[in-house]
């Protein structure tokens, strides 16, 4: 049975060109890039090659500006500890309700242990953040915001740039994780007031474990890995050469293909939402519906958690993934939903360049039988939850669908 795979925003699969790139590095050319010999020298010139990749790909002024790191959630964890350093003074983060457990826990690990106060934006119901409550929450004495540029569940962008101007008002620094958005949507970072930026390989067709961290060349920054002086000093070990080699090949083939893929996969990423709440009554389409990441889609049916769906698709070798909106005793508690005040569960489809049409419409083929059965078992009452309790009421202020007839 052929997989269709459609949880792209969970990991991606290694482009072959990528890959092509990567082989030398782990073969004929292992040196190390900070060796003196000539040979050393080689994987060194594929570094800086690498760098040149990815500062096309997020408009970085300077090549200098990249640090690379293994991976989201190191680049994540490096830019605020570096920021709480830097400014031993300010001892407040401003961050959001919904940032990925890499910044999320972290930052309640600092409030416990180095008497930090976080201030965490809450969302609206279609996961927007609140400006007011952000404004508000900027104060001298807050070393760094750290705000995710697009959400890994429901897609929806935040007005990064803007944030970084406001975060100035105080000086306070502004660090993205932009996991999600790189290679996604085109990016000049020269251009914002942005001052730190995460991504990671593995989220647009390169290799697990790489990553880099953006470092605005003005900004004062402390390395998280203390030891040797690669990568400027900023992050210490030898250099995972054939990880960075595929990093910088999938930056380029994403800037490449950015143009002609992006309406593409909005498409079939439309033509599943269009099609599944035609299908399947009572389900909406979860986030910003114009801010709005073009490969996500996350879709609640009410009445039914996300997981059941999710193992009855996967019997059937249709890839996704799910979350509920419970706090306790579910089996996927998903803090982004929870914190839109959801009353249900949702599966998260996300596409990448290797989707197609074909694999749209095998969802919608086999999708809506799935939920008719799991809704006719399902011992709960409509709207069983209390809408009254709800902030966000499916159907006056999201976008829940009837049937069609
Ligand atoms: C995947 C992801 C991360 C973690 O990146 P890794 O490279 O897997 O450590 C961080 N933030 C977001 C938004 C992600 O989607």
């Amino acid at each position: 049975m052929k997989v269709v795979y459609l949880d792209n925003n969970a990991t991606t699969r290694v482009d072959p060109e990528v890959f092509e790139a990567m082989l030398p590095l782990l073969t004929d050319q292992f040196g190390n890039p900070s060796s003196a010999h000539g040979f050393g020298a080689l994987a060194g010139a594929a570094l800086r090659n690498a760098r040149r990749q990815l500062q096309a790909l997020i408009g970085a002024e300077f090549d200098d500006e990249i640090t690379f790191t293994s991976g989201g959630t190191e680049s994540d964890n490096a830019a605020i500890l570096s920021a709480l350093q830097v400014m031993p003074d300010r001892t407040e983060i401003v961050t959001s309700a919904v940032e990925h457990p890499a910044v999320l826990t972290l930052c309640a690990h600092l409030e416990e242990t180095r008497r930090v106060k976080v201030h965490r934006i809450p969302v609206d119901c279609q996961g927007r953040l609140n400006i007011d409550a952000y404004r508000a929450a900027l104060n001298p004495n807050v070393a760094i915001v750290s705000i995710m540029w697009a959400n890994n569940e429901t897609g929806t962008i935040f007005p990064v740039a803007k944030l970084a101007d406001l975060a100035k008002e105080v000086g306070a620094l502004f660090h993205t994780d932009a996991v999600q958005a790189v290679g996604k949507l085109p990016m000049d970072l020269k251009s914002t007031a942005i001052d730190m930026l995460s991504l990671s390989s593995h989220k647009f067709h390169g290799p697990k474990g790489a990553g880099a961290l953006f470092v605005k060349r003005a900004v004062r920054f402390h390395s998280l890995i203390k030891g040797g002086h690669q990568e400027s000093d900023r992050r210490a070990g030898t250099e995972n050469t054939p990880g960075i080699v595929g990093l910088g090949m999938a930056a380029e083939l994403a800037l490449k293909f950015m143009d002609d893929e992006t309406p593409r996969i909005k498409w079939l990423r439309d033509r599943l939402e269009n099609g599944l709440v035609q299908r399947v009554p009572n389900t909406f389409v979860n986030g910003d519906p114009l801010e709005r990441l073009p490969n996500t889609a996350s879709i609640g049916f009410e009445r039914i958690e996300g997981h059941g769906i999710l193992h009855l698709l996967d019997r059937k070798g249709i890839v996704c993934s799910s979350g509920s909106a419970c706090t306790s005793g579910c089996a996927e508690p998903s803090h982004v939903l929870s914190a839109m005040k959801m009353p249900y569960g949702a599966v998260r489809f996300s596409f990448a360049r290797d989707n197609d049409q074909e694999d749209v419409d095998r969802v919608l083929e086999v999708l809506p039988s799935i939920v008719e059965k799991l809704r006719d078992a399902s011992t709960s009452e409509p709207d069983s939850r209390g809408a009254e309790d709800l902030h966000c009421v499916p159907g006056l202020s999201g976008r829940r669908t009837g049937h069609h007839s």
